[in-house]
């Protein structure tokens, strides 16, 4: 009996995202495990799951990352429907529409993890870091002080350390939130920035 009141617990406990931002960042490091093992669960996606989400939302993470098509959060983490509330936008960069979003998740769904996640590659990090940034002057404007701090460290690879200082960048941004910052000194929320390496699928933590 003790046994079936943990599960329901459990159970409950997990549809209103009630874990630790270090259990929800442990949820993240195994789903992407399984993505790089090649072992999905495939979660979250039948009918019943549809239904029970009908009646609302509880996202246990908030992932910011970059629109490239080779990035996919619920991929890369082995997660379904409802389960990660998904900010994209080319350069995974912050700005006042992409804060409003990841503001409106944490006053409203109460996830317990805030992800900024850059890319092996990324080309909107390469522009800027080429000086070639027609048609995305908005989103270089964002990417442009850490291709410059990288630069400075004189790195062996430029692309790399920018993105990941992009990302680290993109964390503070997130962190001066009021609402954001609240919950982090609450320890209600974990707030994270990850590099996502594309040919072995591996997303390594920065911090
Ligand atoms: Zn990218």
């Amino acid at each position: 009996m003790k046994q079936v009141l943990f599960f329901l617990f459990l159970c409950v406990g997990a549809l209103n995202g009630a874990q630790t931002p270090e259990e929800a960042l442990q949820r993240l490091k195994e789903g992407n495990k399984r993505f790089v093992d090649e072992t999905l669960l495939h979660p979250d996606r039948t009918h019943e799951r549809r239904e029970s989400l009908a009646e609302g939302q509880f996202p246990y993470a908030v992932i910011v990352t970059c629109s490239d098509s080779r990035v996919v959060p619920e991929v890369i983490f082995d997660e379904g429907l409802g389960d990660l509330f998904v900010i994209r936008v080319a350069g995974n960069v912050v700005g006042p529409t992409e804060l409003e979003s990841i503001e409106y998740a944490v006053g409203h769904l109460h996830p317990e993890i805030v992800v900024v996640m850059g890319h092996e590659k990324c080309g909107a990090v390469d522009a800027v870091a080429k000086g070639d940034t027609k048609g995305i002057a908005t989103i270089a404007k964002y990417i442009k002080p850490s291709v410059k701090k990288a630069k400075s460290m004189n790195p062996k690879d430029l692309l790399e350390l920018s993105v990941k200082l992009n990302a680290l960048r993109m964390r503070t941004f997130i962190l001066k939130s009021p609402i954001v910052n609240q919950r982090n000194q609450e320890k209600e929320i974990g707030v994270y920035s990850a590099y996502y390496n594309l040919p072995t699928g591996v997303v390594d933590f920065l911090d």
